[in-house]
């Protein structure tokens, strides 16, 4: 391809609404241009990326034995309501109503649309195993759109579903899923760990998130891992505490003015005892119903955890009106006591099990209680944030965190999806069983960014050779010299015959400019023809280490060989 044609803008500045560097980059870099919120045209720099992501996808999908297929984008809210999930989706799922006034939405996922494809057609227990993937565009109204691809609305998913006969037949598909995952995405030349996680709106009871590790905050998900192998993301990870066990020591139970002391900092500070002395209410509405939860002072509160316990849908803090209004009690001094069962759900982490005479709101402006101690019969739930330095599960070392961008995810959804959609087979004894399913997601739109986000510097992305748009980028320094760009022209013959993928920049430009862009663009390898010719060399600059040698025109094909080829 010739530069002077490829239709690439490159901006000088940073767009001023981008916070992530993989955003910054892809727009100024001219791969991607906002339609709206969340919305993006992916121009041919960014097709071509996503077109090598998706074929190694593909290859290695088609070499575990997946099928790709098809499925509509557009889907009848029938199926939705089949399988429950018209009420429970939310918002992120975009409907609309057809001109016959047919409820419709546009596919934010689609294990609806695979269960009622695979019923009717897979009758058979001998039909089974089976797994079916395909690689199309998704629409999730997210609440905060952000950091361009990494969190679109509109966004390209390789999204695979296994229809199996027994549990551990799923269990043995799941593996080889985590393997294909793992194969993916080094040949994308990223490194990903695989965490446990919350299963969310999709469902089911196991379920691994693919991370690629960063340290900044486009990291969305925080993970705590061990040398151990232990690894999971925050609103699943569990920890054993470092002190199980704690003591107020105050003689008896009685009520103490606490003035101004709504957060626990300092109201320990008042009372001059540990925060874990404390036990903190944290008050919600969950689906606009009054919720509590009472957690060690230390500790916060999980709020997907939160979630599952009490099965909601939505959570949200309370606010300080609600709490008078509801509670009966007073903000910053709320406790589980003296509150109406019957309208106030109570749950208890397990943090607080191991308390002791410790420090209570009173429900009363300004005033504690303290020595207070457990009511007998409390049940315990995990609704807390593990924290870095809390022990390993397993292991019982110090957890550590990080942060990452979860571009995969595994799960086990049993018959979540079959049995309320009744689809069924018909297994050897001749009766009806619900499939038993998995569902496995890449991010391939999301899965581009994340590499940017690995690998870039100053002057622009730093692709890895698998995924690069073009391979080789060669510049003639003077495009008016004839030796020049004769030079470059044979070297971009002799390169494209070899099918290594090369741009010649043939535009009038300053050298400066065409290098500037060669580095914000990313391509691997760039070849200067230069003033240097005269003495039969170009030069040959390897973007990923800054690399440059000078080597004759074939030495330099050779060189791409080595570098490109094997
Ligand atoms: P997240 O927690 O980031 O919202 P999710 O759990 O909702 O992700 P899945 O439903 O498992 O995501 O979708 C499969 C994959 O699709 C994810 O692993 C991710 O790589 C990608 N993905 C999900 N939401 C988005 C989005 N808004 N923009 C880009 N990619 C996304
Ligand atoms: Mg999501």
């Amino acid at each position: 391809m010739k530069m002077s044609k490829l239709f690439v803008q490159t901006l000088r500045e940073y767009p001023n609404d981008a916070e992530a560097i993989s955003h910054k980059l892809l727009v100024r870099a001219g791969f991607i241009k906002k339609l709206a919120n969340g919305i993006y045209t992916y121009l041919p720099l960014a097709q071509r990326v996503l077109t090598k992501i998706s074929n190694i996808v593909r290859e290695e999908m088609d070499a575990s034995g997946a099928q790709e297929l098809l499925m509509p984008f557009v889907q009848p809210a029938e199926i939705w309501q089949k399988s429950q999930r018209w009420q429970k989706y939310g918002k992120e799922l975009l409907r609309c109503e057809d001109r016959h006034g047919n409820q419709m939405c546009l596919a934010p996922t689609h294990e609806e649309v695979i269960t009622s494809v695979v019923s009717g057609i897979a009758t058979s227990y001998k039909q089974l195993p089976l797994n079916l993937y395909q690689i199309q565009t998704k629409f999730r109204d997210e609440i905060r759109p952000r950091f361009g691809l990494l969190r679109g609305r509109e966004f390209i998913m390789k999204d695979a579903y296994s229809f199996h006969t027994s549990q551990k037949d799923l269990e043995r598909e799941y593996e080889v899923m985590a393997q294909t995952y793992t194969n993916i995405f080094k040949r994308c030349g990223l490194e990903t760990k695989a965490v446990q996680s919350d299963s969310g709106a999709i469902g089911g009871a196991v379920s691994h998130e693919y991370m690629v590790l960063v340290d900044t905050s486009v990291g969305e998900n925080d993970v705590f891992y061990c040398d151990c192998g232990y690894s999971a993301n925050s609103n699943h990870a569990i920890s054993i505490l470092n002190k199980e066990e704690t003591n107020g020591n105050f003689k008896e139970e009685k009520i103490v003015d606490t003035p101004n002391t709504k957060t626990i900092e300092e109201l320990a500070k008042f009372l001059n005892i540990e925060p874990d002395c404390i036990l903190k209410a944290v008050a919600y509405i969950a689906d606009s119903k009054p919720v509590i939860a009472m957690i060690r002072g230390d500790k916060e509160i999980e709020e997907t955890k939160l979630m599952n316990a009490l099965n909601a849908l939505e959570i949200r803090p309370m606010e300080n009106d609600e709490v008078i209004e509801y509670l009966n009690s007073y903000p910053g001094f709320i406790s589980h006591r003296d509150v109406d069962s019957s309208k106030v759900r109570v749950l208890f982490d397990n943090s607080a099990k191991g308390m002791k005479n410790f420090v209570l709101g009173a429900n009363i402006k300004d005033k504690h209680i303290t020595g207070a101690n457990l009511e007998k019969d409390i049940e315990f739930v995990d609704i807390s944030l593990v924290k870095e330095g809390e022990l390993c599960p397993i292991c019982h070392k110090p957890l550590k965190k990080t942060k990452g961008i979860e571009v995969g995810n595994i799960f086990q959804l049993g018959t979540k999806y079959s049995s309320p959609m009744n689809a069924c087979y018909t297994d050897e004894q001749g009766q009806l069983k619900p499939y038993i399913m998995g569902c496995y997601g890449i991010g391939v739109s999301r899965t581009m960014a994340a590499a940017i986000e690995k690998y870039h510097d100053e002057h622009g992305i730093i692709w890895p050779i698998a995924i690069a748009p073009y391979h080789v980028d060669i510049v003639p320094v003077n495009c008016d010299d004839e030796e020049q760009m004769k030079i470059a022209s044979d070297l971009y013959d002799k390169l494209q015959k070899l099918n290594i993928e090369v741009i010649l920049d043939d535009r009038k430009d300053r050298a400066g400019v065409k290098f500037k862009d060669a580095d914000l663009i990313g391509f691997p390898i760039r070849i200067t023809v230069g003033k240097t010719i005269s003495e039969g060399l170009v030069e040959f600059k390897i973007r990923k280490t800054g690399e440059v040698i000078k080597l004759s025109p074939d030495e330099a094909i050779e060189k791409c060989k080595e570098i490109l080829l094997n």
